[in-house]
């Protein structure tokens, strides 16, 4: 049987690994042996578990959508509901891991960059409940343009670093925290927002997230007796999709579909369909699919969705679609739109639009399955952080 994790060095396959330069390679190698340490510890665990028991409100309901499943006509249409964890998605669970981690290892303060502003509230929320200090990178470009999340924030307790270097963005971000992470690594823990970096942050963030899809399977057989036909999640850098995927990737009979986002078609330049259209390189860290330019420079990426706008994948996810266990297409911004409505009008539920990626597909998914189908969709997170982006687009602003 395949096995489906990383090698010593942090490979799946030929992606991954820890491309560091040298001033960082004793920092990170803390870090792995610390998490060897904790992934083995069930004190660490029963902690961790207490915490998504009681603070993030675990186990979160699977959800037959009766009314989008007749909508659509064929499979049924289940959503595993991470919307409703708390602070509303679900980063929050691989966040604590990480907080829970940096205690472990003496450290008085998380860092990290955001671009969007999702990963920097959910690291600093953590961070508050553990009685850590954060500190959130940001591009001043993005200060500007995510001002609800930077407040977030700062009500959290956080010290948000306005970084003015280059084009002010997320790439500068990763920089300015990366240089700080650097200089003060002994009291400091860098806190990553995906399953993406150097190894041991895609296993150790797939770790935290793979309780998702450990309920799933567990919920499903409940409800249906049966495991899943297919599995829908969208892809960014890959978090939430590890977390529904890890625990069925075994199973030879589960489809397992990740969505990458299309942007304006993967025809354009506006688009971020890593996987579908990327080629090897290096990135942040570790080796994987890039989407890159002729001198290997990461490209300008576009999506709809802020949270999956990145121009790299985590390893995995690469491996996964070389040795084909994971189907990788991608739904264009018109269709995410459109399931973002179709979602809201005919369940009351209200998706974030990274996840409307993973309903779009589903929607496409669900007639070729036909009525005896069962899939799983994971809804990230909600949508209420996208709604004046909605109504900017609905008045022709955007
Ligand atoms: C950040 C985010 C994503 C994308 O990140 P992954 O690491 O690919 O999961 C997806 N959905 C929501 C709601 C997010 O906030």
């Amino acid at each position: 049987m395949t096995d489906f994790n990383a090698d010593a060095d942090g490979f799946f396959g030929s992606f991954g690994g820890a491309h560091l330069p040298p001033h960082l390679v004793a920092p990170i190698a803390e870090v792995k042996a610390a998490y060897e340490g904790a992934r083995n510890d069930p004190e660490f665990q029963a902690e961790y578990a207490r915490l998504l028991a009681k603070y993030v409100g675990r186990p979160s309901p699977l959800f037959l959508a009766e009314r989008l499943t007749a909508h659509v006509g064929g499979a049924k249409i289940y959503l595993k509901r991470e919307d409703l964890n708390h602070t509303g998605a679900h980063k929050i669970n691989h966040c604590l891991g990480e907080g829970l981690l940096a205690k472990r290892m003496g450290k008085t303060k998380m860092i990290a960059e955001t671009g969007a502003g999702q990963h920097g509230v959910a690291l600093a929320t953590a961070a508050a409940l553990l009685g850590l200090e954060c500190e959130i990178h940001m591009g001043s470009i993005d200060v500007a343009k995510q001002h609800p999340n930077v407040v977030r924030m700062q009500l959290l307790g956080a010290k948000v670093v306005e970084v003015d270097e280059g084009g002010r963005s997320l790439k500068e971000a990763v920089d300015s925290a990366f240089m700080t992470f650097a200089r003060d690594y002994e009291d400091t823990f860098f806190g990553i927002g995906s399953a993406v970096g150097p190894d041991p942050y895609p296993t150790m963030v797939r770790d935290f997230q793979s309780v998702v899809g450990r309920e799933a399977r567990q919920q499903i057989l409940e409800d249906e007796g049966r495991l899943p036909d297919a599995l829908v999640a969208a892809v960014g850098g890959g978090s939430n999709a590890m977390g529904l995927f890890t625990e069925f990737l075994p199973d030879e009979d589960v489809a397992i579909w990740g969505v990458e986002p299309a942007g304006e078609g993967l025809d354009s330049d506006r688009h971020a369909a890593t996987i579908t259209l990327g080629t090897p390189g290096m990135l942040h860290g570790m080796q994987t699919l890039v989407l890159q330019d002729d001198e290997g420079n990461a490209a300008p990426v576009h999506s709809i969705a802020s949270g999956l706008d990145y121009p790299g994948v985590g390893p995995q996810h690469a491996w996964l679609r070389e040795i084909g266990r994971v189907n990788y297409v991608s739904a264009t911004d018109q269709e995410t739109l459109d399931a973002f409505s179709l979602l809201s009008r005919l369940e009351g539920i209200i998706p974030a639009l990274e996840s409307s990626h993973a309903v779009a597909h589903a929607i496409k998914l669900a007639p070729e399955l036909g009525p005896d189908g069962v899939i799983i969709v994971n809804l990230s997170g909600r949508g209420d952080k996208d709604i004046d982006y909605i109504v900017e687009r609905m008045e022709g602003r955007a």
